[in-house]
C-alpha cells in the first residue's frame, strides 16, 4: 500500500479524514483506482517538477464523488447555478464538472488548481495546466488500466505529458463514436487541440 499521508491536504482536515471520508463515499473498487491514480500522479509529478504532495492529493480525491446518487446531482446542478445542460448528461460527466462541489463541500478542499484538475479529469480543455495534464493522463495509464492500447499510452506519456494527453484524447474519442456515446462538447474541443499533431 501506498502512503496515503498527505503533507498537506489543502483542507482544514487531516490526512486521515479526507482518507476515511473517500473511503466511505465509494466501493472499495473505486478506492483503490483513486489510490493508485493518486500513486502514478505523484511519479508523473516527479517526472515533470510538479509538487508531488499536491499532484498525489488531487490524483487520491479526483473520482470522490463518482458514487454520488443521480438525484442528488440533479438537484445539486438545480441548486447551485451550475449549467442546466449538464442535466442532459450522466455521472460520467458529472462527476468532475459538478464533483467538485462535493469535495469542496465535504473535503473542505478549496485549493483551485486541485478543483480545476478534477473538473478537467474526464473530458481535458483546450487550456490545461500541468496538474491538470498529470490527474488526466495518471487516470488512464494507472496500472489497473487493462485495454488494448495501455501500454503505448505508458510509454507516451512517461516520454512526454503532452503527447500522453493527445494520445488520451484520440483514444477517449474513438472509443466513444465506437460505442455510439455522446461527445461532450469540450473533450472534443480538447482532442482539437491536443489530439491533432
Ligand atoms: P473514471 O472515472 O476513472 O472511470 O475515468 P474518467 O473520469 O476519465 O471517465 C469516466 C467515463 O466518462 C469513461 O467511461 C469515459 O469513456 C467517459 N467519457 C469521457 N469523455 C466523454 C464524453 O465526451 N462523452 C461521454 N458520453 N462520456 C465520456
Ligand atoms: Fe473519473
Ligand atoms: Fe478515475
Amino acid at each position: 500500500m501506498t502512503k496515503l499521508i498527505f503533507k498537506n491536504t489543502y483542507s482544514p482536515l487531516s490526512s486521515e479524514q479526507i482518507v476515511a471520508k473517500e473511503k466511505a463515499n465509494m466501493k472499495k473498487k473505486r478506492f483503490e483506482h483513486c489510490v493508485r491514480v493518486s500513486e502514478t500522479a505523484r511519479k508523473l509529478a516527479k517526472l515533470n517538477g510538479y509538487d508531488e504532495e499536491k499532484a498525489a492529493l488531487a490524483g487520491f480525491v479526483h473520482d470522490y464523488a463518482k458514487q454520488v446518487p443521480v438525484e442528488e446531482y440533479r438537484k445539486v446542478i438545480k441548486e447551485q447555478d451550475f449549467d442546466p445542460d449538464l442535466l442532459n448528461w450522466n455521472r460520467a460527466i458529472w462527476h468532475g464538472i459538478v464533483g467538485i462541489f462535493f469535495i469542496e463541500r465535504d473535503l473542505k478542499i478549496r485549493d483551485p488548481e486541485i478543483l480545476t484538475a478534477v473538473r478537467r479529469h474526464t473530458t481535458g480543455d483546450t487550456k490545461m495546466t500541468t496538474l491538470d495534464k498529470i490527474i488526466f493522463v495518471a487516470d488512464f495509464i494507472e496500472p489497473g488500466r487493462d485495454f488494448p492500447g495501455v501500454e503505448e499510452a505508458r510509454k507516451v506519456a512517461y516520454a512526454s505529458l503532452d503527447e500522453g494527453v493527445g494520445y488520451e484524447l484520440q483514444h477517449t474519442l474513438e472509443f466513444l463514436i465506437e460505442n455510439k456515446n455522446k461527445v461532450y462538447p469540450r473533450t472534443l474541443e480538447a482532442y482539437n487541440v491536443w489530439g491533432i499533431k
